[in-house]
């Protein structure tokens, strides 16, 4: 995993704490699907992005879905993809690499090399996007030699990524991509942005979608932040309890973009837009 077990460990430790402070209202539980206020007023398939919208009014789902208009691929979305392909495929390999008989010390010049193989990163990206394989590379190479004078647990083995799950009995879409699960039913998301309150709402969508199909509890997320274009890569993670309150700004969240969509009532301009907004240039 691209962050430190003893970070998880201590992060951990701080959500159990508040799970005892404030337990989670099992009304709220993504399995009471077929009841308010998990219920759904309406199936619409909405995407992630489209509950946890970065546009301050939802304006971008309007023009989406209303007027059909088809979002620009900029170059930050360009890079955001990237960046999330590189570190899963780095990850991947790693796995085959050390459960293959081959030293791991050598693991860190393979692997780097064998992911570079597989992608074509813009040139002014390529310095960083290299730092940032080699970081990842770093951190499970320290994570398995722990483990191999330790006690024998692989920590990272467990850390199941790109996992698909259906989040249409919440109203979502059947195709949720989930970025990586831990062994101990922790939802990881990775971020290449600021931190921001929507992102929290998109990770206690994927865990109540998960709580949806598989019946399980998910009471913890980790959002894990990559900062620092054009400088040394930046990682720093945010936990997120899965509280009763941020399941409740989900289930706000999804009602009041199903009762836009709905009524196609049109939301106005925001006053403030980000700059990698994919609707900019049509947004009127
Ligand atoms: S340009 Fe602004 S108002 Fe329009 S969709 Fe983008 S963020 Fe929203």
């Amino acid at each position: 995993m691209p962050i430190p077990s003893y970070v998880m460990l201590k992060e951990l430790r701080k959500l159990h704490l508040r799970r005892y402070q404030d337990p989670i209202d099992e009304s709220l539980r993504g399995w009471n699907w077929d009841r308010p206020p998990v219920k759904p007023r309406a199936y619409l398939g909405l995407t992630i992005n489209e509950v946890a919208s970065y546009c301050p009014t939802r304006r971008d789902v309007w023009l989406r879905r209303i007027t059909k208009v088809v979002p620009e691929v900029n170059e930050a979305l360009k890079l955001g993809s990237l960046i999330h392909d590189v570190i899963h495929t780095t990850i991947e390999y790693f796995r085959k690499y050390v459960s293959s008989s081959v030293d791991i010390l050598n693991a860190y010049n393979d692997v780097v090399s064998e992911v570079l193989k597989n992608f074509t990163i813009p040139e002014q990206f390529s310095g960083w996007v290299i730092n940032l394989i080699k970081y990842v590379v770093i951190q499970l190479l320290a994570e398995v030699s722990w483990s191999s004078v330790g006690d024998g647990i692989n920590p990272w083995l467990p850390w199941i990524s790109e996992v698909r799950v259906d989040g249409s009995l919440l109203g979502l879409s059947k195709n949720l991509r989930i970025d990586a699960i831990t062994g101990s039913n922790v939802v990881v998301d990775f971020k290449i942005a600021k931190p921001s309150e929507n992102h929290r709402i998109a990770i206690t969508a994927y865990a109540m979608a998960l709580e949806a199909n598989l019946e399980v509890p998910i009471d913890y997320g980790l959002i894990i932040y990559i900062n620092g274009l054009n400088n040394t890569p930046k990682v720093s993670v945010e936990s997120i309890y899965i509280s009763s309150d941020l399941r409740k700004d989900f289930i706000d969240a999804r009602d009041e973009l199903i009762d836009m969509v709905i009524s196609e009532r049109e939301p106005p301009k925001a006053t403030s837009c980000s700059p990698t907004c994919p609707f900019r240039n049509s947004c009127r």
